[in-house]
């Protein structure tokens, strides 16, 4: 069996390290927000370059956190698009806020910024840019819309740990950003776990205090309504390892992809992902297109291979959301892609030998 993604392979990869990191939190008698959790944020804002991050519980809870930090709540808009995870949009939601849905560009499968013009109201407050499949979205068109318009520019990087835009690194870009560590994720815990970044002290300082119930000067002490999303110990300390090997990792998936590349560049029917220029593309999925995607599915899967859809249906068009949220009135892309959108087994760990019988694969059913 050939899995999409593979966290017990990582795990197994630095296991050594992540067990005695694992052990020491068990017997430190701190479990919450304690040293690790601050030894990590330092140096998770190293690594993006930016002068803050804070852990929260999971990716949905940062998106929330920073729409609250930002003030953004009741009938005020948010943009965003409709092709992405539907956590996106739930943390939009969860505010009290309404999600407008944008289409994606059919080359990169990012938020395409020239219908931002078309959406844009008197309500309209931020734009979150979805860096999606570990891909950057168009960032110098919609940082410029959103300072055209005063308005607030969050980066969802839950798929894109480690990914440059023009050099700089994804989450360094807009007001604050959000990272999902998710176990599948590029940088994954073992459960739930979230980071954002920051170059606004304000804003960290509003985020550290929405995460713990409004606390800011004094424990037990609330200065604004705030919640619990706390980051423990065991995850902080679990991510300061895989911290340390996230380019190699990285550096692993682009081989992959290289790899995907050179042996499924002359298959007719299939149709590779692009990569914008001047970025670094740190591939959390391989998506490739086809127009028999579900026979190309089911064929992979009866052989062991187990590819995925991400995702196999927009959020606009799902039960929860239908009827209920803005969309722009074009999102043609985003619904053609559904029904053609493969994403290839990609792990840091993947051996060339399962790689080469998913090609192998591939090739013969074309
Ligand atoms: C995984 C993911 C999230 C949600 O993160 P959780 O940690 O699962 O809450 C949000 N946005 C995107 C793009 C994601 O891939």
């Amino acid at each position: 069996m050939i899995l999409c993604s593979n966290p017990l392979a990582q795990f197994k990869a630095y296991q050594d390290e992540i067990e005695t990191a694992v052990l020491r939190v068990m017997r430190s008698n701190r479990y919450i927000l304690g040293t690790e959790v601050e030894k990590l944020e330092k140096e998770f804002a190293k690594y993006i370059g930016t002068s803050h991050a804070i852990g929260v519980g999971n990716g949905t809870d940062a998106i929330e956190i920073a729409l609250r930090a930002l003030e953004i709540g009741m009938g005020d808009e948010v943009i965003t698009v409709s092709h992405t995870a539907v956590a996106t949009v739930a943390a939009i939601e969860a505010v009290g806020a309404i999600p407008v849905l944008v289409d994606i560009d059919p080359e990169f499968f990012t938020l395409n910024p020239s219908q931002l013009p078309d959406v844009l109201s008197e309500k309209t407050k931020a734009v979150i840019s979805v860096h999606l499949y570990g891909q950057p979205a168009e960032m110098n068109k919609i940082q410029l819309f959103c300072e055209e318009h005063s308005l607030a520019l969050i980066e969802d990087v839950s798929q894109a740990h480690g990914a440059r835009w023009r050099g700089k690194k994804l989450g360094s870009i807009g007001d604050i950003a959000c990272f999902s560590c998710y176990p599948t994720k590029n940088l994954g815990a073992i459960g739930d776990a979230g980071l954002m970044t920051t170059n606004r002290d304000d804003l960290a300082k509003k985020v550290k205090g929405l995460r713990t119930y409004g606390w800011v000067n004094n424990n037990y002490i609330s200065e604004f309504p705030g919640r619990n999303s706390r980051l423990d110990e065991l995850q902080a300390a679990i991510l300061r390892v895989k911290l340390k090997h996230l380019d190699k990792c990285n550096d692993n998936r682009e081989r992959i992809a290289n790899h995907y590349r050179s042996e499924l560049s002359k298959v007719i029917g299939l149709e590779l992902p692009k990569v914008r220029s001047e970025v670094k593309h740190v591939y959390h999925q391989f998506v490739v297109q086809s127009n028999i995607r579900n026979e190309l599915l089911h064929f992979l899967q009866a052989k062991g291979v187990l590819a995925g859809i991400h995702y196999p249906e927009p959020v606009h068009l799902q039960a929860a959301y239908k009827g209920k949220i803005k969309c722009h009135n074009d999102m043609s892309i985003t619904e053609e892609v559904k029904s053609k959108i493969l994403s290839l087994p990609i792990y840091p760990e993947l051996e060339t030998k399962a790689l080469n019988k998913v090609t192998e694969l591939i090739r013969s059913f074309f």
